[in-house]
């Protein structure tokens, strides 16, 4: 069993993940930037480490720096979070060849994922459907030109190595593919240095609903069933939630066992996401994520497991601590993302917290590192704080969210807290009448 793990990451995720090492009776090392030095993470952590300055690329992405803090401190595992190294398949190797063990998936794995291209071909070929597009990677204006004619407009270019809802560009129409082409190439080549893209064709009004899968090393795969993550800015999720409305229970049972039986076949061990887009019925494959997810928690809360426990028990050589049969899933979870930025404009606000008060009673979690007088810093992504609420349906659900929504106080920087009281109250929203492009919709207005 594993006895010390080395958090690799910041913030509300650092914290989740202490809390589950404090629920196992395992020891944490926090590592932290010279910003961060009085960060949540740091003073719950039994031990910290400070790994070097505020730029993300010399402290959090530091490879050396991480492992020297992990062999130092006597760590004997690194779980690297969401973000920052959590897909970098070359970061996985090495934690391994320095004698830790990787709270994730193995290195080919995550590198296969991390390709969508292969990714896509793989799924098709274990028999899952994906969303069509080209066969690979589309390496010329022309050959995008006739594959977009083939398909029909709108298409969308994708980055091959894309994340975070970057380097993807809509075509609508054959005028519009040669700028669309070379702008997510060259935004991909900055982002991902990786300037291969895809084709895929453009769903018009999908919902993206995504399967949580949880399998061992001794290949016992199963789902914890779906979430409907529609509700995005930019290809961003804001607001997710679990169940789906539109997913029956006989649907989400033969669908999840057969996805789950599916990867195990491929070898996968760990947690891991498959994220599809849904019209007309139909789920069509976009990707894989070998992380843990930023919306774990509205799965945790309608099936009572602990997600991040059941990885670290997985890394540490465990069985899963469930058969399929035991999963149940009980009422209605909704999460806000709550950025620290204008719910207007959508600008990062950096800045001192003040009058900090954090909302409970029956059915609420807050997932975040704030407390009155922490600096939010500039350097990293603006999500502070997940607010995660539970009802026994979707109706208790809400109003318990628009209670809580109206609890939270974070004075001193703007946050999305407004921005998830208009959606509460909206009609659309509470009759689960939405898609991917609710959002843009009500931006519009
Ligand atoms: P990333 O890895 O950058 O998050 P994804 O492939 O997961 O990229 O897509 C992010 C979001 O972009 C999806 O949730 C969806 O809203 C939108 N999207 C992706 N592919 C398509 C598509 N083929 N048609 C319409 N929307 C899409």
């Amino acid at each position: 069993m594993i006895k010390k793990i080395l958090i690799a990451n910041r913030g509300e995720i650092a914290v989740r993940i202490l809390r589950a090492c404090r629920d196992l009776g395992i020891s944490t090392v926090a590592v932290h930037s010279t910003v961060d030095a009085d960060a949540m993470h740091v003073r719950l952590a039994d031990e910290s480490v400070c790994i070097g300055p505020a730029q993300p690329r010399e402290s959090y992405l530091n490879i050396p720096a991480i492992i020297s803090a992990a062999c130092v401190t006597g760590a004997d595992a690194i779980h690297p979070g969401f973000g920052f190294l959590s897909e970098n398949a070359m970061f996985a190797h090495m934690v391994e060849e320095h004698g830790l063990i990787f709270i994730g998936p193995k290195a080919d794995q995550i590198a296969m994922m991390g390709d969508k291209v292969m990714a896509k071909k793989t799924m098709a070929r274990i028999g899952l459907p994906v969303v069509s597009g080209s066969e690979g990677t589309v390496t010329s204006v022309e050959k995008a030109l006739r594959l977009a004619d083939e398909m029909g407009y709108p298409v969308l270019i994708k980055a091959a190595g894309g994340g975070g809802g970057r380097g993807m560009n809509v075509a609508k129409s054959r005028q519009e593919v040669a700028l669309a082409y070379e702008t997510a190439r060259r935004e991909a080549g900055i982002a991902f240095g990786n300037d291969s893209v895809y084709l895929e064709k453009y769903l018009k009004n999908p919902r993206h609903i995504e399967f949580q899968i949880l399998m061992d090393q001794f290949g016992n795969a199963i789902h914890l069933g779906e979430r409907d993550c529609s509700l995005q800015r930019r290809n961003q999720k804001v607001w997710e939630e679990a169940p789906s409305t539109v997913l029956s229970p006989a649907f989400r049972d033969d669908f999840g066992r057969k996805i789950a039986a599916s990867i195990s076949q491929l070898g996968y061990v760990g947690v891991g996401t498959l994220e599809f887009l849904y019209e007309n019925d139909q789920l069509f494959f976009i990707e894989m994520n070998t992380r843990l997810q930023v919306e774990h928690p509205v799965t945790e809360m309608i099936t009572g497991y602990d997600i991040v426990c059941e990885q670290i028990l997985i890394a540490s050589g465990e069985k899963l601590s469930m058969t399929q049969e035991e999963v149940k899933f009980s009422g209605h979870a909704i999460e806000c993302r709550i950025n620290a930025e204008n719910s207007e404009t959508f600008l990062p606000s950096a800045g001192m917290v003040s009058n900090y008060h954090c909302p409970g009673g029956p059915g609420v979690r807050v997932d975040s590192a704030l407390y009155d007088g922490c600096k939010i810093p500039p350097y990293y992504d603006s999500l502070v704080a997940k607010l995660i609420v539970h009802g026994r349906d979707r109706t208790q659900c809400l109003a318990r969210l628009r209670r809580a929504l109206k609890e939270y106080v974070i004075d001193g920087v703007d946050t999305l807290i407004s921005l998830h009281q208009k959606m509460s109250d909206d009609q659309d929203v509470v009759s689960g009448r939405f898609d991917i492009h609710f959002l843009e919709k009500i931006f519009e207005n």
